[in-house]
């Protein structure tokens, strides 16, 4: 599905209030503070839109869908922030606080605000292990960041930041920024998210040897002799979110902070995780991360003190 940008959803605050309700609510409005559904909207002009009263009698609080999401207190139109997530969500690369701020017209403080909220809600809270009876899963480290050719005479080589993945053939990646690739460090990313029960892929690197053991099966390959598909076995799942990992972080974001590189990495993967091949267009890949956004608030400042986004 096409972004529809005459939609109201993205233009108007009011209709972008009703769908996030839609999203957030489907059985109607929620009290964030008590969990009740025994709510009244508060009409009229003495009232900001969009605000319910809890009938609880314990509680009696007043609240809108925004509690406790990332959309919470922001000075930016509800409007704006469906369209971003929708941007978001359907840029298979990625998009830079410099085109939101272009694209929304807000400043370039509230793009990257907004950006990293929605990175944030694009965090799978409750991923689940993958893999198990019968299914494949590949696992594979690549290192981002270090790129020569920005470095200043003298000045030493910038730091190759380590990220494991996880894959389930034809499912879900679990993408992981690891602070090295030893046995000891792979091994606890490996069996905190992949069933035992699962066919193990790997390269033929003695880090997997032992845990490789541990799975029902263990298949390896050589990356460096061109041995792909021999026996079904291969990392191509694996290689392939790196790919567009890789090719997001450098087109679109140039670079990556390690302090910052796990929110990318969760980017990367919710897009992978709610890709089209799995049944998911960007219109409900959209709404997901949309509901993504409950719950959950950054509190962390920068590029720099921004208190408009
Ligand atoms: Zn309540």
């Amino acid at each position: 599905m096409k972004l529809d940008i005459t939609n109201k959803i993205y233009n108007d605050p009011d209709a972008a209030r009703a769908h996030l309700e839609e999203q957030l609510w489907p059985n109607g409005p929620v009290c964030p503070h008590c969990g009740s559904f025994n709510a009244t909207a508060l009409e009229g002009k003495a009232h900001r839109k969009g605000l319910y009263q809890c009938n609880e009698h314990e509680c009696r609080e007043q609240f809108s869908v925004t509690v406790g999401t990332v959309f919470e207190r922001s000075k930016i139109g509800l409007h704006k922030w469906v369209l971003a997530a929708h941007l978001f969500a359907a840029s298979k690369k990625g998009i830079s606080s410099k085109q939101i701020q272009r694209m929304l017209g807000v400043t370039y403080k509230s793009a990257w605000f907004m950006t990293m909220r929605l990175r944030e809600a694009s965090k799978d809270k409750y991923a689940s292990p993958i893999g198990g009876e019968g299914k494949i899963v590949e696992s594979d480290e690549t290192f981002v960041g270090g790129k020569k050719k920005n470095v200043h005479k003298g000045k030493p080589e910038p730091k190759k930041h380590a990220v494991h993945a996880l894959v389930e053939r034809g499912g879900e990646v679990r993408a992981k920024h690891v602070a090295d690739v030893t046995a000891k460090t792979l091994r606890e990313a490996i069996f905190t998210q992949a069933s035992r029960k699962s066919e193990f892929h790997t390269d033929e690197s003695l880090t997997y040897y032992w845990m490789g053991k541990e799975f029902a099966k263990h298949k390896t390959v050589n990356h460096s002799q061109d041995e792909y598909y021999k026996d079904g076995a291969g990392v191509q799942s694996a290689e392939s979110f790196f790919a567009i990992m890789k090719r997001g972080i450098t087109g679109s974001f140039h670079s990556v902070s390690e302090q910052h590189l796990q929110r990318y990495l969760d980017e990367f993967a919710f897009r992978w995780n709610n890709r089209s091949s799995l049944g998911i267009e960007d219109f409900e890949r959209a709404n997901q991360l949309v509901k993504g956004a409950a719950g959950r608030r950054l509190t962390y400042r920068g590029p720099d003190e921004a208190k408009d986004a």
